[in-house]
């Protein structure tokens, strides 16, 4: 896995992750009691149309999950990019949804987010059935590795902040592979406490993931986008994407899915 990040242009930080969690806590505590500055406020106002619908609670559980994820994740500007406040504030409020009402929950494998002004090209060999090694070129707005990095093209993170309700989402989708990957690749299932708990996910997203792409090979139209159709990773991120921006059809037209949704993600969109 070849990606061009040459251009990149900070250092990377490993002192927030190499704290104990005692230390952590405390440090996390300290920032959370910070003030919110009000050019950020104006950030969310302006950038963030989701954050004027959260129930006032919710707002302020936001606000301080920002002023952490801030002063922990390093952001590097890519390909020339210089990184502002704007970009940095916008990013983490939609990142920070996916861990309300959880406890010093930061994604604890991400150390750093690698930010492109738009597309930026990855290169992969991919081997084929006949020992062939292929060249692969494509043209992304987001990608979210195992070893610590999201990498996300601005422009698609401002088109997907734009429209709150469309089911689309690059920052929701690569946070949730994030989550995904926390005990290593993606694999659709995060890491969940209790084994019943576990197996009922799996039921239902496993069944939810073949409807998909039966609905998907027979060309029907889709609530879920056709790109959770790739694999149970993708479904997970495309269905989170979903659950946070068109949970009512969601719930009406997938309530199993959407009642494992509420209860991993701890929130209820239903309600905003
Ligand atoms: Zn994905």
């Amino acid at each position: 896995m070849a990606l061009l990040l040459i251009f990149c242009l900070a250092t990377l930080s490993l002192a927030a992750l190499l704290l104990p969690p005692a230390a952590t806590a405390l440090r996390r505590a300290r920032l959370r009691r910070r003030p919110f500055p009000a050019a950020w406020r104006q950030i969310l106002r302006q950038r963030v149309p989701y954050f004027q619908q959260l129930p006032a609670d919710l707002q302020l559980q936001l606000k301080r999950h920002i002023l952490v994820f801030l002063a922990e994740k390093p952001f590097l500007g890519c390909a020339g990019l210089v990184v502002t406040d704007e970009m940095r504030v916008t990013i983490a409020a939609q990142a920070c949804l996916l861990i309300l009402n959880r406890r010093n929950h930061y994604f604890p494998n991400l150390r750093q987010i690698l930010l492109y002004p738009g597309a930026f090209l990855v290169e992969r060999v991919q081997a084929d059935g006949n020992g062939l090694q292929h060249e692969q070129r494509r043209a992304l707005s987001g990608e979210s590795w195992v070893q610590g990095q999201v990498i996300l093209a601005w422009d698609d993170v401002l088109r997907g902040a734009a429209d709150a309700d469309d089911g689309h989402n690059v920052v929701l989708h690569e946070f949730a592979h994030q989550l995904d990957q926390e005990k290593g690749a993606a694999n659709g299932a995060p890491p969940q406490a209790g084994r019943a708990r576990r197996a009922r996910w799996a039921q239902v997203l496993s069944a939810e993931f073949e409807q998909l792409r039966a609905a998907v090979a027979r060309e029907e139209p889709t609530l879920l986008d056709a790109y959770g159709a790739t694999d149970p990773a993708e479904f997970f991120a495309v269905a989170s994407e979903t659950f946070f921006e068109r949970p009512a059809e969601l719930a009406q037209r997938h309530p199993a899915l959407f009642r494992e949704l509420g209860l991993y993600y701890r929130v209820n969109p239903l309600s905003w």
